[in-house]
């Protein structure tokens, strides 16, 4: 367009090299673009948007031209107000885990919950990780984050009963910090948990910069007694060699594979690689995102018993498990007592 054509002009103009006494001296430029009316409703707005894409073009790495575009700018002011919120959250107690069982896919037996944070947002309601996650991460946010939903899981764990597990996950910068192992000890202190009742799910990233100081970290951890699993294996790197090198207990299988199983070959050949290296090395292995009976079905095939999905439930607030456990405990943990059921019948 005539915008454009000119903006290039304009960029291209000082970038021809002045001699100024002996010195050669290039200038450059950027330009923002607005248009008026399809864009500002005033001069002021046109001026505010020209230079909202003026700083687009610097950003972008200087002597170039941005035309404005609304839907990034409110792409970007909602990213900012979400943040200014999310520093609150922790403290205005707007954060909750939701709990999603995993299950003996043989048995329906639970054996344990995986920890899923959600942001209860005074406006906007019950947010998904998919939401704010990206945003916790960018501002530095995700490390007290995390460190919160490991200490508010292990509360809320010591009151369940003592056969039940629970995982968290564990953001990668998390795992890194200085300080993960001094508050895990803490939080196990505070709360009782017995630690082999916690479970951390980290994912590839948490290793990959720097794998020596991962395995130290990875045995550290363990060494408390509290089990690791890698989580979504399948999806970025997934080398089977990090299942030998580092000291895994569960390696959770990504729900793509376990979608895909059934019609594609090689997610099937994937599935089988990891059944069979976990068998070989005593690491469990979990198939996420099962969401039928046919799924089901064919992993047990496979061999894996281990299953979580939204066909064995998806996640919920705490107190709904806390009822479904007490009503599977009442009908099947506590017999009623002879002695009572005499009297009953007398
Ligand atoms: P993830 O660790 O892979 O967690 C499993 C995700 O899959 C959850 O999404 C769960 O609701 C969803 N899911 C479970 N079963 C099924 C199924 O059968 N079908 C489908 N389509 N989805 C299923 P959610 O709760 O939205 O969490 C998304 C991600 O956010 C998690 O993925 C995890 O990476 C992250 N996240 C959640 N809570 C925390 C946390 O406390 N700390 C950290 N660092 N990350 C968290
Ligand atoms: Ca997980
Ligand atoms: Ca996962």
């Amino acid at each position: 367009t005539n915008v454009e054509l000119l903006a290039k002009k304009i960029v291209a103009t000082p970038r021809q090299p002045l001699r100024i006494s002996r010195h050669d001296l290039t200038l450059g430029a950027s330009v923002g673009i607005s248009m008026f009316p399809s864009q500002a409703a005033d001069a002021e707005d046109l001026l505010g948007n020209a230079d909202f894409a003026l700083f687009q073009a610097k950003a972008a790495g200087r002597n170039g031209f941005r035309i404005f575009d609304l839907e990034l700018r409110s792409d970007i002011q909602h990213r900012k107000e979400l943040e200014q919120e999310l520093r609150l959250a922790i403290t205005g107690e707007q954060l909750e885990l939701y709990y999603q069982p995993i299950v003996g896919g043989g048995t329906g037996i639970v054996e344990g919950y995986e920890a899923l944070m959600r942001w209860n947002h005074p406006k906007r309601g019950f947010l998904p990780p998919s939401q704010f996650i990206s945003i916790a991460e960018d501002a530095g946010l995700m490390t007290d984050l995390g460190n919160w939903a490991i200490a508010r899981a292990c509360q809320q764990a010591a009151v369940l009963p003592s056969h039940i597990k629970v995982a968290v996950n564990v953001s990668p910068n998390q795992f890194r910090s200085a300080s993960i192992l001094v508050k895990l000890r803490r939080v196990l202190e505070e709360t009782k948990l017995d630690p082999k009742r916690l479970i951390l799910e980290i994912t590839e990233t948490a290793i990959l910069s720097d794998e020596s100081l991962a395995e130290k970290l990875l045995r550290e951890i363990q060494a408390i007694g509290v089990g690791i699993a890698l989580d979504d294996f399948g999806t970025g790197f997934s080398s089977l060699s990090y299942l030998q090198r580092f000291p895994f207990n569960k390696v959770k299988i990504d729900r793509s594979f376990v979608a895909g199983m059934l019609d594609l070959p090689a997610n099937l050949a994937v599935i089988r690689a990891v059944l069979g290296i976990g068998r070989d090395l005593g690491i469990a292995v979990v198939a996420e995102g099962v969401e039928t009976k046919t799924q089901v079905d064919a992993l047990l095939r496979e061999g894996c018993s281990i299953m979580q999905g939204y066909y064995y439930g998806k996640p919920k607030p705490y107190s709904e498990i806390v009822a479904d456990l007490s009503v599977q405990q009442l009908t099947s943990h506590r017999p009623i007592p002879a002695e009572k059921s005499i009297r009953l019948v007398r």
